[in-house]
């Protein structure tokens, strides 16, 4: 052209998408995670593991500012967003650390679970669904994708959509059911994790307490997230890392020190308990937010929480 060469190209960028000559998606996701990575690092810096923005706060960063830049093109990638988990766990996973002051070993699920952010593959999914939702009827010719005979483009989603939502005539109740949709898989997925036992004791329904834990001050959300996940400073998690080899309570040498003992089962603490809750025992599934963070603040319980006893 224009008396030179044309260089050939693997990939070139359309629209703010980077598309690849096989459509895998791979160089779009890892750029946009890269970038946003880099966002997120400046972000954290500027916060302290006590001070700096509020849980609100950082949250609004992720879910209103990075996940936005994740998610966009989404509508003609998503069905490869399964295969970038392990890119979009790192991304999601430096937004939540951001927001309060955790041990390193605090997994990612559980920390999604108590702070309502759904896992990042999913929200991708029901971000899609919306916009497949938006232009139904619209849209005439839709794309099917271009996959070995598979349904990889618009008729993927739709036909996803049309065997699970009735799409109705009422704009906000479709939208809400799809959301419904996307969180039902959430609670299903968290249903059959293997790990995270003290969450999964607490919490049955994912997100459940998200909007409350996200409206405490840093130190209480730290607490709070260190009781809840089990990843703390109690024997029962010492001796897991290896750092001692007993795990039994220290206050009533009886059960093994974890938070659930020390909430409801230990005889030592039982009075200390009983009155931080009001004379009830800590209920769960949602926990009692009030509760467990006036459970928290009792003395013994706070100070066992928050660092190894010698
Ligand atoms: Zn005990």
């Amino acid at each position: 052209m224009a008396n030179r060469d044309l260089i050939y190209s693997d990939m070139v960028k359309y629209l703010g998408v980077l598309l690849d000559s096989k459509l895998t998606f791979g160089p779009h996701i890892r750029e946009k995670v890269k970038k946003v990575i880099r966002l997120l690092y400046y972000f954290k810096t500027s916060v302290g593991q006590l001070w700096g923005p509020s849980p609100y706060l950082t949250r609004w960063v992720l879910t209103g500012i990075v996940l936005p830049k994740i998610t966009y093109g989404a509508m003609v990638r998503a069905n490869r967003a399964t295969n970038y988990k392990k890119h979009l766990n790192r991304v999601q996973r430096l937004g939540l650390l951001a927001m309060a002051h955790v041990r390193r070993s605090t997994p990612t699920a559980g920390l999604e679970v108590i702070l309502g952010v759904m896992p990042l593959d999913l929200h991708t999914q029901c971000v899609v669904a919306l916009a497949v939702y938006r232009v139904w009827g619209r849209n005439q010719s839709r794309w099917d994708g271009i996959e070995r005979g598979h349904l990889q483009g618009h008729l993927f989603w739709d036909n996803q959509l049309l065997e699970q939502v009735d799409m109705g005539d009422c704009a906000n109740s479709n939208k809400r059911a799809i959301q419904g949709l996307f969180h039902d898989r959430w609670r299903e997925h968290w249903k059959h994790h293997t790990t995270c036992r003290q969450t999964k004791y607490w919490i049955d329904d994912p997100g459940s307490i998200g909007d409350a834990t996200a409206c405490l001050d840093r130190l209480t959300l730290s607490t709070v997230l260190r009781a809840l996940t089990g990843h703390n400073y109690l024997n029962y998690h010492h001796h897991i890392t290896g750092s001692i080899s007993k795990q039994s309570c220290r206050f009533c040498r009886e059960g093994r020190e974890e938070f659930i003992h020390l909430a409801c089962e230990c005889p030592a603490l039982a009075m200390e308990c009983l009155g931080s809750v009001r004379g009830l025992w800590l209920s769960r599934n949602p926990p009692d937010l009030y509760g467990l963070v006036r459970l928290t603040k009792v003395n013994r319980i706070g100070k066992a929480l928050e660092r190894r006893a010698e």
